[in-house]
C-alpha cells in the first residue's frame, strides 16, 4: 500500500481479513518486526497509536552502537551483538547509518582510571574485528578538539561508533515492506483493547482512528498479536490481567547550533555529577547533547519534556567541559526527550538497569519491549521465532537484507542531478527506491532550508507521500526542521505553508489549527522553556 491521496480510508476499507500477524506499536521495534514478517510471506498489518516512530524512536541520541558502558556493567554479549549489528548496518544503511568518531574526554574528578576505559576500548575493537582507537595526551586532545578547555584535562581516546536518524531509520524499514501486497501500517490507529477466545487467548484487537478525522472503529482478527508499544507495553499487558513489569526512564537532550558548539566530532566523558557517560554528538548540522535516565513514574504521555533538573544537569557538563564557550540556557535551540522502555529489577540506581530486550509470551500475546534502537534486528529474529511458535514453520531466509538495495534507476538520476555525491547518497539512503522523484525536482525545490541539510523537496515528498496525518508529523519526523532550526521552524513557516498546503489539501482553517497546535507542542516539548 502506498501512502498517496485517500491511503488512510483504503487501509481502513482493507482491514477487514484475517491476518497472520498484528503488530501493535510503529516504533523502530514494530517497523523491525513488520519487515521480518514480511519477509517471510506472512500477512501482517501495524497499528500505531500516534505517528510512525513518533515515541521514543524519534527521539533516541541517534546512535547506533555497541554501548561502551554495557561493557562496564559487564554485559558482554549484549555489547558484542549490538557492535555486530552496528558494523552490519554500516554496510546496509550506507548514508543512513554513518561512521562517526568520538573522542573521550577524561577529567581531573573521573572516577574510573582513563586505563580502564583504554581496556574497555581494546574489547571493543576486538569485538568488530578492528583497530581503531588511539589514546591522546592532553595536548594532543586541545589539538583535536580546540573548545575543550577544561582546566586539568587528563588526555583521553578516538574510537568510533556510528549515528543516523532514528524516524527516518523507521520510515524506511516502514515504507520497504509496504510495497508488498501482504503489509498494511496506519497511524492514528490506537489500539485500545485485545480481542480474547472463551479460553482468554488473544485473538485480535479493537482499534480506533485518533487522527481526529473520523470515528472509525474496527475489530481485526489475527493468528498472533504483538505487543511493540515500548514504553507503553504494560497498559496492554493489564488488558490480559499481568502485573506492569516494565520501568519507564526519561531521557533528555539539549540541541545547540554549530556556532555554539563547534564539533566535528563527538565529544563524550563521565558527567562529573554523578560519574554517568554523557554524548555531545553533531548530527544533522546541530549539537545534541545528552542524555539523562530518570524515573517518568506512571504519566507516560506522548510528548514528554525535558524537567528544569535535568536541564540544569546537562548545562553544567557542557560548562564543566567547554568553559570557554561559556554556554548558557539561551544558547540552545530546542530540546526533547523519551522514554526507554526498561525492565524493572528494582535497581536504586535507574542506570543500573539492563537494556537488554525482552520477550513474553502471555496469553498468546507476545509482547516485545526494552532493548536499543541498534539492536532491533535481533528483537524482530527472536519476535519471528516465537511468532514461529504459535503458526508452526514459516520459510525464512536470514540472508535476506534488512533494507533493500537502491534501484539502479534512482541511482541513476542522483548522477544526472546538479546534487553533490554527499546529498545524493544521503537522499537515496533516507528515501531508498522513492528518492527518484527528489532528484529531477524544480529548482527552487532543490534549494536548501536555509541552516539545513533539507532540501526544500523534501518537504513536498513528504507531504505527498510519507503519510502526514499532522503538521508534527512533517517537521519532527520526516524532516527534522523542529529539532534543527531555531524556533522549531516557525519562522519558516510562510515558505513550508506554500509547498506543504496544497500537497496535503488542507483549507486554510485547519492550516491554522494545525500550525497552531504545532506551535504548542514545539514550546511545551521541544523548547527550553
Ligand atoms: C533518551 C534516549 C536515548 C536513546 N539513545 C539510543 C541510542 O543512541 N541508540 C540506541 O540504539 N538506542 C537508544 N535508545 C533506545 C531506543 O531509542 C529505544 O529502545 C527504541 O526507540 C524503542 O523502540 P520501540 O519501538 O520499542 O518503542 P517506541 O519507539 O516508543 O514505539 C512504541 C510505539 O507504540 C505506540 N503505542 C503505544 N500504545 C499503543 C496502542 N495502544 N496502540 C497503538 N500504538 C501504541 C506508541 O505511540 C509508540 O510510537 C535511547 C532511548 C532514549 C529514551
Amino acid at each position: 500500500m502506498d501512502w498517496t491521496k485517500g491511503w488512510r480510508n483504503r487501509a481502513w476499507s482493507g482491514l477487514k481479513q484475517d491476518w497472520d500477524v498484528i503488530i501493535i506499536g510503529g516504533g523502530i521495534t514494530g517497523a523491525g518486526i513488520l519487515r521480518q514478517c514480511v519477509h517471510a510471506g506472512l500477512k501482517v498489518v501495524l497499528f500505531e497509536a500516534d505517528d510512525f516512530a513518533s515515541g521514543t524512536s524519534s527521539r533516541s541520541s541517534k546512535l547506533v552502537h555497541g554501548g561502551m558502558r554495557y561493557l562496564r556493567n559487564a554485559q558482554f554479549r549484549f555489547t558484542l551483538e549490538s557492535v555486530t549489528e552496528r558494523e552490519y548496518l554500516l554496510k546496509q544503511g550506507r548514508g543512513l547509518v554513518n561512521r562517526l568518531g568520538f573522542l573521550y574526554t577524561s577529567l581531573p574528578e573521573d572516577r574510573m582510571p582513563s586505563w580502564v576505559f583504554g581496556a574497555g576500548l581494546t574489547i571493543y575493537d576486538l569485538m568488530a574485528h578492528q583497530w581503531s582507537h588511539r589514546s591522546y595526551d592532553s595536548e594532543d586532545m586541545r589539538e583535536l578538539c580546540p573548545i575543550i578547555s577544561i582546566p586539568g584535562l587528563r588526555g583521553g581516546f578516538r574510537f568510533f561508533d556510528a549515528n543516523t536518524d532514528d524516524a527516518r531509520l523507521v520510515l524506511r524499514l516502514l515504507r520497504e515492506s509496504l510495497v508488498h501486497d501482504n503489509a498494511l501500517a496506519l497511524n492514528y490507529a490506537r489500539v485500545d483493547s485485545l480481542l480474547k477466545t472463551n479460553n482468554g487467548n488473544v485473538c485480535g484487537v479493537v482499534v480506533r482512528d485518533a487522527s481526529g478525522e473520523s470515528d472509525q472503529e474496527a475489530e481485526v482478527k489475527g493468528r498472533v498479536v504483538i505487543n511493540a508499544t515500548g514504553a507503553w507495553a504494560d497498559k496492554l499487558r493489564a488488558d490480559i490481567g499481568k502485573a506492569p513489569r516494565l520501568r519507564p526512564l526519561r531521557g533528555s537532550h539539549l540541541v545547540f547550533p554549530p556556532n555554539r558548539l563547534p564539533l566535528t566530532r563527538a565529544v563524550t566523558f563521565m558527567h562529573p555529577a554523578d560519574g554517568r557517560a554523557v554524548f555531545a554528538i553533531p548530527w544533522e548540522g546541530v549539537v545534541i547533547f545528552g542524555t539523562t535516565d530518570v524515573d517518568q513514574g506512571s504519566d507516560l504521555m506522548t510528548d514528554p519534556a525535558i524537567s528544569e533538573n535535568e536541564a540544569d544537569y546537562l548545562l553544567s557538563g557542557l560548562q564543566k567541559v567547554f568553559p570557554a564557550q561559556e554556554l548558557t540556557f539561551a544558547d540552545v535551540s530546542a530540546t526533547y526527550s523519551g522514554i526507554r522502555p526498561v525492565v524493572d529489577t528494582g535497581k536504586a540506581n535507574p542506570s543500573k538497569e539492563s537494556r537488554e530486550h525482552v520477550l513474553w509470551d502471555e496469553n498468546g500475546l507476545l509482547t516485545v519491549s526494552g532493548g536499543k534502537l541498534t539492536t532491533f534486528r535481533i528483537m524482530a529474529r527472536d519476535a519471528l521465532k516465537a511468532v514461529r511458535r504459535h503458526l508452526g514453520h514459516i520459510p525464512f531466509d536470514r540472508e535476506i537484507p534488512v533494507l533493500d538495495a537502491i534501484p539502479p534507476e534512482a541511482e541513476a538520476a542522483c548522477s544526472n542531478s546538479n546534487l553533490s555525491p554527499t546529498q545524493c547518497l544521503r537522499l537515496l539512503a533516507r528515501y531508498g527506491s522513492e528518492s527518484e522523484s527528489l532528484f529531477t525536482a524544480t529548482r527552487a525545490d532543490l534549494q536548501l532550508v536555509e541552516g539545513t541539510v533539507y532540501l526544500w523537496a523534501e518537504l513536498r515528498q513528504a507531504a505527498r507521500n510519507e503519510g502526514v496525518v499532522h503538521l508534527d508529523d512533517l517537521l519532527l519526523r520526516r524532516v527534522r526542521l523542529g529539532l534543527l532550526v531555531p524556533n522549531g521552524g516557525l519562522e519558516q513557516m510562510a515558505r513550508i505553508r506554500s509547498i506543504v498546503q496544497p500537497e496535503l489539501g488542507w483549507d486554510d482553517v485547519r492550516w491554522q489549527k494545525e500550525e497552531k497546535s504545532y506551535s504548542e507542542l514545539w514550546q511545551a516539548s521541544y523548547s527550553i522553556r
